[in-house]
């Protein structure tokens, strides 16, 4: 029996494909084996969301390769897809495959299955077969996946690319333009996960904002279909914020199912900034959305994206940006160093912000998050809440509230995979929520 590794760099979405490749080669017979471990076929789906993360890509294939020279090695997604060349620099890579390629790659496989994988396969003088997508279909390949190993949140994908072309942005390059999954697909996809026991599912893509029903109706339409499922609750990973409208918020707010938790991409508080960056609001606009919903939710937990050391970002413009976020009511921040990358509008401006500054920002806001976080996690205290528990862990159980709170139990009666009523008591030097069950 052939065994595979599938390993994935970056975002949630790039995991849920590979859990659901994953699920296409043990369909096919193949055994998984995990990362680290030899396998016939290694697999890796990659990420080019920063310089980053492309190096992390080529340092994680050349350690396979030197370990198992004689492993078949395939390398998908979206730096395949951008950079293909680069990987097939890469003397040992069999097959790289681009982001609608990769859906393909049990077929790919498949030719090669009967004999002996390498010398098989490598009959072009020892050079990777490339195959890229053109996105000139519709194509758009379905996911759905484990948040890691535990049965309690799944990711389900519901949408792919991106048409608003961020000035920052190689997601339109890489993944091409916006595609939704047809609904029924997504119901039944969504179907598949509650069949599998899953407690919690999480809407995924790269701008779900922007799902669009056969119907001509958009994103509130799939989620109302969606709480009709018997499924105990929903999360929407991240929306844009102008096409966060009341109406989807209002739906939340009356909603048995979906959490109420928001995550954002802000990007910068300024809106010089916004405007250089191509973002389809100003802070007006966004402080109106975090308004709307603290206004009909309360208790919401809200995180936000942002990118510090963007072109031509100076003092001026990151302390509007710094200023801004203090006064919001958000409870989280996701904090990202601007990264240039090729081909993007971006990458031609002047004004580039020197690393050590790009270091200095990213600090001075990891402090602003956590302070936010604490705040945020103290107006919890004394509160019930219903959290889904996962796996025990040194006499401790972790799990998340619907507004999105870290807590930690240890009473015997809390459950792995159960959704239970908790009193939040207090914070802890660790920045988790202790919780008492309440009967
Ligand atoms: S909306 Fe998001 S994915 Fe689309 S271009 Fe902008 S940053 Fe990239």
């Amino acid at each position: 029996m052939k065994s595979v590794c599938i390993h994935t760099v970056g975002c949630k979405l790039n995991y849920s494909e590979s859990s659901f490749i994953a699920k296409k080669f043990t369909e096919k017979g193949l055994v998984l084996k995990p990362f680290g471990e030899k396998a016939d076929i290694f697999v890796l789906n990659t990420c080019t969301v920063t310089s980053h993360a492309d190096s992390e890509c080529r340092r994680i294939i050349r350690s396979v390769l030197r370990k198992y020279p004689e492993t078949f090695v395939a390398v998908i997604g979206c730096y395949s897809q951008l950079n293909s060349n680069q990987i097939a620099g890469i003397k040992g890579v069999d097959l790289i495959l681009g982001t609608n390629e990769k859906f393909k790659i049990v077929e790919h496989i498949e030719k090669i299955l009967q004999g002996d994988i390498k010398n098989d396969y490598k009959k072009n003088g020892n050079r990777a077969e490339i195959y890229i997508s053109d996105f000139k279909s519709d194509f758009i390949g379905e996911a759905y996946s484990s948040d890691s190993d535990v049965r309690t949140r799944a990711f389900l994908k519901i949408q792919d690319g991106c048409d608003y072309n961020c000035a920052f942005c190689t997601v339109p390059l890489a993944r091409g333009r916006s595609r939704s999954l047809p609904i029924q697909k997504v119901l039944e996809n969504a179907k598949h996960l509650i069949d599998a026991g899953y407690k919690e599912i999480i809407l995924t893509g790269v701008n779900i904002g922007d799902y669009k029903v056969e119907n001509g109706s958009g994103f509130l339409f799939l989620m109302e279909q969606l709480e009709r499922l018997d499924i105990e609750r929903i999360r929407i990973s991240s929306i844009e914020p102008n096409l966060l409208t009341n109406d989807i918020i209002k739906f939340i707010r009356f909603s048995d199912k979906f959490c109420n938790h928001f995550h954002i991409p802000l990007q910068s508080g300024d809106d010089e900034i916004l405007k250089l960056m191509k973002r389809r609001y100003n802070v007006k606009m966004f402080e109106k959305v975090i308004e709307s919903i603290k206004s009909k939710i309360p208790d919401a937990g809200i995180g936000i994206d942002v990118i510090v050391g963007f072109p031509n970002e100076g003092e001026k413009h990151f302390k509007n940006t710094y200023n801004f976020i203090q006064n919001l009511p958000v409870s989280y921040l996701h904090i990202f160093s601007y990264s240039e990358r090729k081909n993007t509008l971006s990458s031609t401006y002047e004004g580039k912000v020197p690393a050590e500054v790009k270091k200095e920002r990213s600090k001075i806001l990891r402090e602003l998050s956590i302070e936010k976080k604490i705040r945020f996690y103290n107006e919890n205290i004394q509160k019930v809440h219903r959290v889904l528990f996962e796996t025990w862990k040194n006499g401790f159980i972790e799990g998340w509230t619907e507004n999105y709170v870290r807590v930690r139990g240890d009473s015997k009666l809390l459950r792995e995979n159960e959704i239970l009523p908790v009193l939040l008591t207090k914070t802890n030097e660790n920045n988790l929520v202790e919780c008492k069950l309440i009967n």
